[in-house]
């Protein structure tokens, strides 16, 4: 039996809004989401403030009783101990955090993220409950020498290394050509790099993993795309940049019927 996947709209801030933008933000995005229908739509909606923001959505989303979900941008491999500067799965999961991105281009690129510290940061996010976002994709000389789908597939085979079996995880496909360059990849081409990953990931965490598992689209979304990504039998969502600081093209992303 086919198993069926709820679409998630996850908007990425990365270093945008501070605590109180955050606020003023979700209240809007909130409302203009309950306007009408007092329904979000078929689709998971999760925000992804910088650390600063999580405490003031994580009382909005409680007392409100929003239907908004929200995770980290980021997380340390390690629990505690010395490490400076960094935010631990613990602390996270204390702020009731459902989600975390893990291997962001960005990070990659500026931090040197290897795939052996994004396993061990999926493994960190499994150990306290929350649901890694693993991100990967190829940069445009990637794609010009291996094709789409090569870098992708190796940096999720490795990234499911520390994956806890029966854990729910979240793969997103981003091509770092695509991020914030206007540049969306064609539907037809994430379907395609999306169908791979799938198969990775039975492969790695077994065939009803492989199913149930939500695979995004990132790169580029916006209210005028989103569709046809989701008409994508492998598409089941869309982590979104730039689009996602605006509150009513977010929210016609979410409404993406
Ligand atoms: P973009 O960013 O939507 O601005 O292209 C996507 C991302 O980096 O997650």
């Amino acid at each position: 039996m086919a198993v069926k996947r709820t679409p998630l709209i996850a908007g990425n801030w990365k270093l945008n809004l501070d605590h109180l933008q955050a606020i003023a933000f979700v209240q809007k995005l909130h409302w203009k989401l309950e306007e009408g229908n007092h329904d979000y739509a078929d689709a998971e909606v999760a925000v992804f403030p910088p650390f600063t923001d999580l405490r003031s959505v994580q009382t909005l989303a409680a007392a409100d009783k929003y239907s908004l979900a929200y995770g980290a941008q980021d997380l340390s491999a390690h629990d505690s101990g010395a490490y400076t500067g960094e935010i631990s799965g613990a602390f996270l999961a204390a702020l009731d955090a459902k989600y975390v991105l893990i291997g962001h281009s960005e990070r990659r690129e500026y931090h040197h993220e290897t795939d052996e510290l994004i396993a061990e940061k999926v493994a960190a996010a499994h150990r306290h409950g929350i649901v890694p976002i693993i991100c990967v994709g190829e940069t445009a000389d990637d794609l010009e020498k291996h094709g789409a789908s090569a870098v992708p597939v190796a940096q999720l085979r490795t990234a499911l290394g520390g994956a806890k079996k029966g854990s729910e995880v979240v793969v997103a496909y981003e091509p770092v050509w695509a991020i914030g360059s206007g540049q969306a990849a064609t539907a037809e081409q994430a379907q395609q790099v999306a169908e791979a990953l799938r198969a990775v990931v039975a492969e790695e965490l077994g065939a009803e993993a492989g199913e149930s598992t939500r695979i995004l689209y990132g790169g580029s979304v916006k209210s005028g795309n989103i569709a046809g990504f989701l008409r994508e039998k492998d598409v089941d969502g869309a982590l979104v940049g730039g689009a996602s600081l605006v509150v009513d093209e977010f929210a016609a992303i979410v409404r993406f019927k």
